[in-house]
C-alpha cells in the first residue's frame, strides 16, 4: 500500500526501475570516466523522464511530482548520480522555466531540455555564497536593450551538458538590510561569448555527476533572458529549492533502499561461526532499523509531493523530507558498508559507492542545517504541518 500515490504513478516509476536495471554494467565505466554517456541522457529524453512534469501542451508527459519523485527514487536506487542529474534538469530547470518562463523562453528552451539533447543547470551557488545565497555577487548591468552579466557560479550541476542556465545574478548595489534584493534569474545560453566551464570537480562521490564552476565575464543576453521579474529572483530560486528538496528526499531512499538490499542479500550468504551472518542481532538490527527509516523517508517526500500537486504550501514539508532522508541515507549505507564488513569497503560491492553518492544529500539544495532552520521558522511562526 502506497498512500499519496495511485496506480498510473506506480506504473511510471515501475516502467523507468526496468529500464535503468539495464544500466547496471555500464555504471562502473561511466564512474570511472567522470561522465554519463551521451546516449543514456538521450534515452532518458526519449523515455520522457526529462520532461517527465512539464504540461503535455508544452511537449511534457504532464506526470505529477508524485510520480516524479518516485522516479528519481528508482534511479538513484540504480545509479545516484543520473538521478541527481536529471532532478537538476527535470524537477529545478523545467519546473522554473514552466512555472515562470515566457512563452518564447519556453519555445526556445524546453524542446532542449527535454529532447535528450542536453541537461539543464540552475547557477545559484558562488565560491563565497552557499547556504547564505542572497550574498551572492554576480552583477547584471544595463546594456543597450539587453543585460551584461559577470561573475563565477561554482559547483554547478550538469553545466558540461548544459545548453542553458538558469543564472542568478543581482541588479543594482548590495542592499544590507535587504541581501535579496535585486537578485534577478537569467536563462543565458552557456554558448553565449564570455561563458566559460570550469575543469569539472574532483568529488567524494557521483563521479558521472558533473559538478563544474560557470565563469561569466560580460555575457551579453537579450531583454528577454529575464525570468520571471526583474529583482524577483531570489523568491523563484527558493521556490525552485523547495521542489528540488522533494527530489534530494526521494534519491536520498532510493539509495538507502539498495544499499541495504545488497547488504541484506550478502548477510543471508555470507557465514561466520558457522552461521549465516543475518542470524546474528548485532547484523539483523541495524538493517531492521534501515528498513523502517526508510519506509518513514518515503511517506515524508510522498507527502510533500502530494502538497505541492494539490497546490498546497509544502516548504516546511520538502524541508522535513529532505532533512530525515539525507540523514536516514548516512545511517543506512553506514549500516551496509558495516553488513559487508571489509568487502563493504572494496569496489567490488556497490555499497561503498551508496555510501559514497549518498554524502552529498546532506549538503545540497540546502544542509541539513539549513533545513532545521527552515522548519523552525515555520515552526516559530505557528504553520501547521501539511
Ligand atoms: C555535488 C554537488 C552539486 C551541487 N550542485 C549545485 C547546483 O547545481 N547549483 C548550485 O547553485 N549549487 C550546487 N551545489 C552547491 C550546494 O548547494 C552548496 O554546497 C550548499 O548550499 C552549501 O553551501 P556551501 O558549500 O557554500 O557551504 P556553506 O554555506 O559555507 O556552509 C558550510 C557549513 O556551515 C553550515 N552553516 C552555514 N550557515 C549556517 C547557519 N546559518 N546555521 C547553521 N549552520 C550553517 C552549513 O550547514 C555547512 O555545514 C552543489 C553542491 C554539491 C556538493
Amino acid at each position: 500500500m502506497r498512500p499519496f500515490v495511485a496506480g498510473t504513478e506506480r506504473d511510471l516509476a515501475s516502467a523507468v526501475a526496468e529500464w535503468a536495471l539495464s544500466l547496471r554494467e555500464r555504471i562502473p565505466a561511466a564512474e570511472k570516466a567522470g561522465e554519463i554517456p551521451r546516449d543514456v541522457i538521450r534515452e532518458l529524453g526519449r523515455l520522457g523522464v526529462l520532461g517527465m512534469t512539464v504540461p503535455e501542451p508544452l511537449g511534457g508527459l504532464g506526470a505529477s511530482t508524485v510520480a516524479f519523485a518516485l522516479v528519481l527514487e528508482e534511479l538513484a536506487a540504480a545509479w545516484p548520480s543520473l538521478a541527481v542529474a536529471v532532478a537538476v534538469n527535470t524537477g529545478i530547470v523545467d519546473g522554473t522555466l514552466v512555472r515562470h518562463g515566457t512563452p518564447e523562453q519556453l519555445r526556445r528552451w524546453l524542446p532542449r531540455l527535454i529532447d535528450g539533447s542536453g541537461l539543464g543547470a540552475f547557477a545559484l551557488s558562488e565560491p563565497s555564497s552557499g547556504s547564505d545565497a542572497a550574498s551572492l555577487r554576480a552583477t547584471a548591468i544595463r546594456d543597450g536593450d539587453g543585460w551584461r552579466l559577470n561573475g563565477r557560479k561554482q559547483f554547478i550541476t550538469n553545466a558540461r551538458y548544459a545548453p542553458l542556465a538558469i543564472v542568478f545574478a543581482r541588479i543594482g548595489e548590495t542592499d544590507p538590510a535587504r541581501a535579496h534584493a535585486g537578485i534577478t534569474a537569467f536563462a543565458v545560453p552557456l554558448d553565449a561569448p564570455g561563458v566559460v566551464i570550469g575543469t569539472a570537480e574532483r568529488k567524494l562521490g557521483l563521479l558521472a555527476s558533473d559538478t563544474s564552476a560557470l565563469v561569466l565575464d560580460g555575457v551579453r543576453v537579450d531583454r528577454d533572458a529575464v525570468v520571471g521579474e526583474v529583482g524577483k529572483g531570489f523568491a523563484l530560486a527558493l521556490a525552485a529549492l523547495d521542489g528540488g528538496r522533494v527530489g534530494i528526499a526521494a534519491q536520498s531512499v532510493g539509495i538507502a533502499r539498495a544499499a541495504i538490499a545488497i547488504a541484506r542479500d550478502y548477510a543471508k550468504h555470507r557465514t561466520q561461526f558457522g552461521r549465516p551472518i543475518v542470524d546474528f542481532e548485532g547484523v539483523r538490527f541495524p538493517l531492521a532499523r534501515s528498513e523502517g527509516e526508510i519506509a518513514a523517508a518515503r511517506l515524508l517526500f510522498l507527502r510533500a509531493a502530494w502538497l505541492k500537486d494539490h497546490g498546497r504550501p509544502f516548504t516546511r514539508e520538502a524541508a522535513m523530507a529532505k532533512l530525515y532522508a539525507s540523514e536516514m541515507a548516512q545511517r543506512a549505507t553506514h549500516a551496509a558498508v558495516q553488513t559487508l564488513g571489509g568487502y563493504g569497503y572494496m569496489r567490488e560491492y556497490a555499497v561503498e559507492r551508496y555510501a559514497r553518492d549518498g554524502r552529498a544529500t546532506t549538503i545540497y539544495e540546502g544542509t541539513s542545517e539549513i533545513q532545521r532552520l527552515v522548519i523552525a521558522r515555520s515552526l516559530l511562526l505557528g504553520l501547521q504541518a501539511g
